[in-house]
């Protein structure tokens, strides 16, 4: 049969620049620098600085595939190397400089990195690591106090009058390693297409619902899974951005009230430090901000509810590295009106729903060929696919799917006859009980509604009798008391009476991953000589 007859319009991440140059050209892009300082610039200034970026990147030899590497926050020089790395054909590295240097020596190795632009505070990482790097040729320094080494004056040579890199729409863009939190971290290698198609879907109301009226401060760092596909939508819907290079809740809050923030996405742990601020300081949640994006781990009740009852768009987001990384999003469902506020929040609690272009199933957790109904009941493991989720791994043998393309996505969910996700635990951290499943998630969720409970952690540990028991570790409040059994006679009003933790221990700290989770391996190791009283 013939082909269709439209044009053909390659779809390459570079077009998202074009268009925000030439659409929204005026539209302000401001970054907070560590230092207190901040510059404003626009789209079509961003534009012009990738050029040159990549103007002088292939001066020096960088050629389609090269990789190019990042190390660095949020800022609008980073958001120049995201273009000018995919404009001279490379592919965008961005390294997460919370990793150990075990991980940062694997990673920059296994992806070959040729170039490396960092931000000065991390330039004690890479004076350490620079002897472990053999393949980087070229530092840049974002921020450098030595003009003859900073990032604006390497690009200064460059007149911004070149053309971007043509090539196949599958060529890979970026690539993002997820953490390793079991063996070496995996590369997720993005393609243009793949990306294109996500950042179309990022846009949607049911995601972030971006237009050229956004202004967008994502929290969530540019090196943590590809700043879930803000900087390229953001670029598509003509967004203006708001970047801090620091993390502190005052900072955030103050620029969310002065550049009128309207839209943010962060993990829960950064919008849980926000709320402690406004409280503190008696203010209100800052004006403008309507869309609260949160995802990374689960968002608990309490701070849908506050945010609700303020009257803004909560979007509870579920994905990972693997899945570009959007994958559902919590948002209203048809009949959302006819709800109560108690049944809404319930909804948002859970990881909502797909937007076109991903599949979810759930296979049983010990059987995978047995696909299990969506009931709202039968828990297993999570499945996913669609043309934003991984295939294989970067320098991988064979496919990370199954012949029909599932991807195992290493959490255990319940999927809703609405198409609603629950997740419930991760593969490796449910708890197996007398051959029963018990979720670790549901028991640490509950356990923070406890006064006094600062974090808690449910992990599995050797029973003689039953296999594996509940322990669970708690982290108190400063100052604050808990008790054991009244702590356990709370849970029991959550959770099913033979889910109770056998125990509970208390500790200063509960050891997490270099993206900030809870490091559950960590964890079991610390507590693998457990001895249960009898
Ligand atoms: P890693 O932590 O392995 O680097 P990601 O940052 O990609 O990987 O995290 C993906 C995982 O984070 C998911 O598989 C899931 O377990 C967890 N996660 C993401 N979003 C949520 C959410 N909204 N609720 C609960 N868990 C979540």
């Amino acid at each position: 049969m013939q082909l269709g007859a439209m044009q053909d319009w390659s779809l390459r991440v570079t077009r998202f620049i074009d268009h925000a140059a030439r659409e929204h050209g005026g539209r302000e892009i401001v970054s907070r620098w560590a230092d207190g300082s901040e510059s404003r610039t626009t789209w079509a200034g961003i534009r012009h600085d990738a050029m040159r970026m990549a103007q002088k990147l292939a001066k020096l030899g960088i050629k389609p595939g090269d990789r190019v590497a990042t190390l660095a926050m949020n800022h609008h020089r980073h958001l120049v190397t995201w273009y000018g790395a995919v404009g001279v054909g490379g592919v965008l590295h961005t390294i997460n400089p919370r990793l150990f240097d075990e991980q940062l020596d694997y990673i920059a190795n296994h992806a070959e990195d040729r170039v490396m632009l960092f931000d000065a505070a991390f330039a004690p990482i890479v004076e350490r690591m620079k002897p472990r790097w053999k393949t980087i040729e070229h530092y840049v320094c974002f921020d450098s106090s030595d003009p003859a080494e900073h990032f604006e004056d390497w690009i200064a040579t460059e007149d911004g009058k070149g053309e971007w890199a043509d090539g196949d729409e599958r060529d890979p863009c970026m690539l993002c390693y997820t953490s390793g939190t079991t063996g070496n971290p995996k590369g997720v290698l993005y393609e243009h297409r793949s990306t294109v198609l996500h950042a179309m879907t990022a846009m949607t109301p049911q995601v972030f619902g971006m237009d050229c009226r956004t202004v967008a401060l994502p929290i969530v760092p540019m090196f943590h899974a590809a700043s879930w596909g803000l900087p390229w939508a953001g670029a598509a819907a003509g967004a203006k951005f708001v970047y801090s290079a620091v993390n502190e809740a005052s900072v955030l809050c103050e620029l969310m009230e002065r550049e009128k923030v309207t839209t943010s996405a962060g993990v829960p742990t950064v919008w849980l430090s926000l709320l402690q601020h406004i409280d503190a300081q008696g203010k209100d949640i800052p004006a403008d901000l309507h869309t609260v994006v949160c995802g990374g781990s689960a968002m608990p009740r309490a701070m849908i509810q506050r945010f609700m009852k303020a009257g803004r768009r909560v979007a509870h987001a579920w994905g990972m590295t693997e899945t570009s990384p959007i994958g559902t999003t919590g948002t209203e469902t048809s009949n959302w009106d006819e709800l109560s506020f108690d049944e809404q929040v319930t909804i948002k609690a859970m990881q909502g729903r797909v937007p076109f272009g991903v599949e979810l199933r759930c296979v049983d957790l010990d059987d995978y060929s047995k696909v299990l109904p969506r009931d709202g009941k039968s828990s297993g493991a999570l499945q996913v696919r669609g043309p934003w989720v991984v295939g294989r791994y970067f320098k991988a043998e064979n496919p990370a799917t199954d012949a029909d393309n599932w991807f195992d996505t290493g959490d255990v969910a319940v999927l809703h006859p609405d198409g609603t996700l629950q997740l419930t635990d991760r593969t490796k951290d449910v708890i197996k009980s007398g051959g029963e499943w018990i979720s670790s998630v549901e028991l640490e969720n509950a356990a923070i509604g406890f006064p006094g409970v600062a974090e808690a952690a449910a992990i599995g540990v050797y029973h003689p009798r039953w296999d594996e028991r509940p322990l669970l570790v708690v982290v108190k409040k400063p100052g604050a008391d808990v008790c054991p059994d009244a702590l356990r006679e709370y849970l029991g009003t959550h959770v099913a009476k033979w889910w109770l933790p056998d125990a509970v221990a208390f500790v200063d700290e509960i050891p997490h991953t270099g993206t900030g989770k809870i490091s559950k391996k960590d964890l079991r190791d610390q507590f693998r000589d457990w001895q249960w009283s009898a």
